[in-house]
């Protein structure tokens, strides 16, 4: 150990640049590849059990009138998510990591190649359930839609803040159980805009379909 550290201090790890570069290229050539045929993309990023499938089919159910959706659904190896999903009568292809905890761009082309993305356009894709590395990978959308639930606890925004600084709209989930959790849902949603600004914080309880018309509308869908 150098003699700058002892043993109680903390020091930081930067990324590898290089892998980060040929990550964001990547995930530009299928947001080129979106854009071609029309398609809006949207990232669904949260942790195992934040509501991300649940909120995902609530707004199926509100947007198949008017929307022709598709849904690529990441899990490190079950089919679960997709088969929810699957009910509400709109495509969706699995992607099996089988044991990667993250989506990346060149996975995410390849699933892209199975998709018929002329008879679509909104693609949802759920993230792997993770607040950590899809920081660092981005899959090619339009926007990232981050879910955070108060089952997680009051520090979810602080602890995850690259996560918080790169997505576009924070749900705040499962707001019926903030009482019994002790999350203070103004405090947790003005730590999410302390760490990032421009970001648009709604509350949801997604399993009554309580907020989900103004997620969509956060989104511009
Ligand atoms: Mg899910
Ligand atoms: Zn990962």
């Amino acid at each position: 150990m150098p003699d700058t550290e002892r043993p109680g201090e903390s020091f930081d790890i930067v990324l590898n640049v290089d892998l980060s570069k040929r990550t964001s290229e990547l995930a530009e050539r299928n947001l080129a590849l979106l854009d071609e045929h029309g398609v809006t993309a949207v990232d669904v990023l949260g942790s195992v059990g934040s509501g991300k499938t649940t909120l995902i089919n609530r707004m199926i159910e509100r947007l198949k009138g008017r929307r022709r959706i598709g849904v690529i659904a990441g899990d490190i190896t079950t089919r679960i998510d997709a088969e929810r999903i699957e009910v509400q009568g709109v495509p969706v292809l699995q992607i099996q990591t089988g044991g990667t905890c993250h989506l990346d761009a060149d996975v995410v082309r390849r699933a892209l190649e199975r998709v018929d993305l002329d008879a679509i356009d909104l693609l949802i894709i759920e993230n792997v359930g993770n607040l950590i590395c899809p920081a660092a990978f981005p899959v090619g959308a339009h926007q990232r839609l981050l879910i955070l639930s108060v089952t997680e606890g009051p520090h979810m925004a602080v602890k995850h803040p690259i996560m918080v600084r790169q997505a576009d709209v924070a749900v705040i989930n499962k707001i019926d159980l903030a009482e019994a959790m002790e999350v203070a849902l103004e405090r947790l949603s003005e730590d999410v805009r302390g760490v990032n600004p421009e970001i648009d914080v709604v509350l949801t309880n997604a399993r009554a379909g309580e907020g989900v018309d103004d997620v969509i509308a956060a989104l511009g869908l």
